[in-house]
C-alpha cells in the first residue's frame, strides 16, 4: 500500500497487514467493510488486492457452467427460476446427452477455461445418476486437462466417495445465505442439510465450493456470518452471486444491490477467506455494470458464457476485460 493510503486509512492498513499475517478480521471489522461510508471503495479494493496477490498473483480462473438438467425441481428456493413454485418460462429439460456434456468439457478446455462446472437441478441425485455422473467425470478427466466441479444437490459420504474416486475435483453446494435468513428463501430443506452435504464432500477428500447470493434481503451481519462459516468449513472456492430476478420466479424483483455493495462484499470475502478462490459469480454483469472490472481486485475467478438461466459475457469479452486490466487467464496446465 502506498504511504498516502496508509496515512489516510489506518483501519484498512492494519486490517490488511493483520490478514496478511494470518489474523482474521473480527465480526465488527467485517461489518464495517460492508457498511462504513468512511471506508472508501478504492483503498478497500487495494487492501483486498494485496491479499489476493499474495495467494493468486494476477491470475484469473475462468469457469464455464453447463446446466445439464434444467427445471423440474421439487424444492421451493424462492430466488430460483427452476423451483417448483416458479412460473419463469425457462427451457426445462432432463439430463442432456453424454455427448453434449462431453462436448461442453472439450469446448471449455479449448476456450481457455480453468474449470468445467456441471450443474443439475434437483434435491439429490439418485444412485443411477451418481454412477452416470461418475462415469462422465472419469471420461472428462482422462480426455482434457480441465478441473471438474459438480453441483447436483445433497450428498452423503458414500456418494461423495464415488465421485472422488472417479476423479471429481470439487463439489459445489452453496450456503446461499445465513442460517437465520434461510427460512425466508426456502422451506423444503434446511441450512443444516446444506452444511452436512459440504461436510460429507470434504470428509471424502473433495474440495468444497460454496458461496452466497447477496441481494435477497439479508443483513450485513448475515453476509459476515456466511463468510465466517465458509472459513470454518474450509471452502476452497467461494462464488459470490449477485441476485438477478428472472421474471416469473417467486422472489420477484429487488433493489438491494449497488455496485458498491457487490464490490465491498467481494472484498469482505477476500479478507475473511484470504487463500480461497473467491469468484465474482452469477449476476456480475447485471449488478456491477461499468464497475465490473474492479471485481478482479478482490476476486481471482469469474464465470464466462452465462449462468443457469441468466446470460452473461462470452469468453472473448471476458478475456479481454481481464487482459486489458493487466491480469491474465490461468489454465490448469500452468498449475504447479
Ligand atoms: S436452487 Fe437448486 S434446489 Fe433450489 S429450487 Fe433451484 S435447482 Fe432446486
Amino acid at each position: 500500500m502506498n504511504q498516502d493510503l496508509q496515512a489516510t486509512d489506518p483501519f484498512l492498513h492494519s486490517l490488511t497487514q493483520a490478514v496478511l499475517s494470518g489474523v482474521s478480521p473480527s465480526r465488527e471489522q467485517a461489518i464495517r467493510i460492508l457498511t462504513d461510508p468512511d471506508i472508501a471503495l478504492l483503498p478497500l479494493l487495494h487492501g483486498a488486492f494485496q491479499v489476493r496477490h499474495r495467494y493468486f498473483g494476477l491470475g484469473v480462473r475462468v469457469h464455464i457452467l453447463n446446466n445439464v438438467q434444467n427445471g423440474y425441481c421439487p424444492e421451493d428456493c424462492n430466488y430460483c427460476a427452476q423451483s417448483k413454485n416458479s412460473q419463469a418460462p425457462i427451457e426445462k429439460y432432463t439430463l442432456k446427452s453424454d455427448e453434449e456434456i462431453l462436448q461442453g468439457a472439450e469446448k471449455s478446455y479449448q476456450s481457455g477455461a480453468y474449470r468445467y462446472c456441471i450443474v443439475l437441478s434437483g434435491r439429490q441425485p439418485p444412485p443411477a445418476r451418481v454412477e452416470h455422473m461418475a462415469r462422465l467425470v472419469r471420461q472428462i478427466k482422462e480426455s482434457w486437462p480441465v478441473e471438474v466441479c459438480l453441483s447436483a444437490g445433497f450428498l452423503d459420504r458414500d456418494t461423495a466417495r464415488k465421485l472422488k474416486e472417479a476423479g471429481l475435483d470439487r463439489y459445489n453446494h452453496n450456503l446461499n445465505t445465513a442460517e437465520s435468513h434461510y427460512g425466508s428463501i426456502c422451506s423444503t430443506h434446511s441450512y443444516a442439510e446444506r452444511v452436512s452435504t459440504l461436510e460429507a464432500a470434504r470428509h471424502e477428500g473433495l474440495e468444497i465450493c460454496s458461496g452466497i447470493i447477496i441481494g435477497m434481503g439479508e443483513t450485513a451481519d448475515d453476509i459476515v456470518t456466511v463468510a465466517m462459516k465458509l472459513r470454518e468449513l474450509n471452502a476452497r472456492s467461494i462464488p459470490v452471486n449477485f441476485y438477478v430476478h428472472v421474471p416469473g420466479s417467486q422472489m420477484g424483483p429487488r433493489n438491494d444491490l449497488t455496485p458498491q455493495r457487490c464490490l465491498r462484499t467481494l472484498a469482505l470475502f477476500r479478507f475473511m477467506n484470504p487463500d480461497a478462490e473467491v469468484r465474482a459469480a452469477g449476476g456480475r454483469e447485471a449488478n456491477l455494470g461499468a464497475m465490473e472490472v474492479l471485481a478482479l481486485y478482490p476476486a481471482n475467478s469469474l464465470f464466462s458464457e452465462g449462468y443457469l438461466n441468466v446470460g452473461g459475457h462470452g469468453m472473448e469479452k471476458t478475456k479481454k476485460m481481464i487482459e486489458d486490466a493487466g491480469f491474465w487467464v490461468e489454465s490448469v496446465e500452468q498449475k504447479d
